[in-house]
């Protein structure tokens, strides 16, 4: 895109010749960061209404430019006091339903156990053979419970996770 119309090119009434490419990047960088000595800018405009290659470079920077404004964005969003506590109420209150929960059935399965124990298991009227599958089936039932107990909160770990990141 080099030589003829030298016309067109200074249709915006600018100063001097058209500028070259690598002098219109440095130029187009120091516009974008908002730089560019006034004066300079309709230079840069006439080489970027011909050069279609720097124009793609102005886009690619623009864009550039937006996806880290919205990184930042995302990195400090605007913070809505009432929704920061509206999720920390609603943490906490998790938090508490699960603590609740976990007591009840430590209460329960405690009771349960000291039953079993002083009914059946002290009861010499049963015999052993009966004793011990039942005590297979109960320890085996634990072992179950504390396997998917532990998956469970893994798994609510990690949700927690992923919601702190985003
Ligand atoms: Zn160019």
């Amino acid at each position: 895109m080099s030589g003829g119309n030298d016309g067109e090119r200074r249709q915006g009434g600018s100063p001097g010749p058209v500028l070259p490419c690598e002098e219109a990047r440095i130029r187009l960088m120091e516009y974008l960061d908002g730089e560019l000595a006034p004066a300079e800018l309709p230079r840069l405009e006439d080489h970027l209404a011909v050069c279609v290659s720097c124009r793609r470079e102005e886009m690619v920077y623009r864009r550039l430019e937006e996806v880290t404004k919205e990184m930042v964005d995302e990195e400090y969003p605007d913070v809505d006091i009432e929704v920061a506590w509206e999720t920390i109420y609603r943490r906490m209150e998790r938090g508490f339903g699960w603590l609740i929960m976990s007591v009840g059935f430590i209460v329960l399965l405690g009771y349960g156990a000291w039953q079993l124990l002083n009914q059946f298991f002290l009861d010499p009227t049963q015999p052993f053979l009966l004793k011990f599958g039942v005590g297979a089936a109960v320890a085996g039932a634990i072992v179950l419970l504390i396997s998917i107990g532990r998956e469970v909160s893994t798994k609510y770990r990690s949700e927690r996770y992923r919601e702190v990141q985003r």
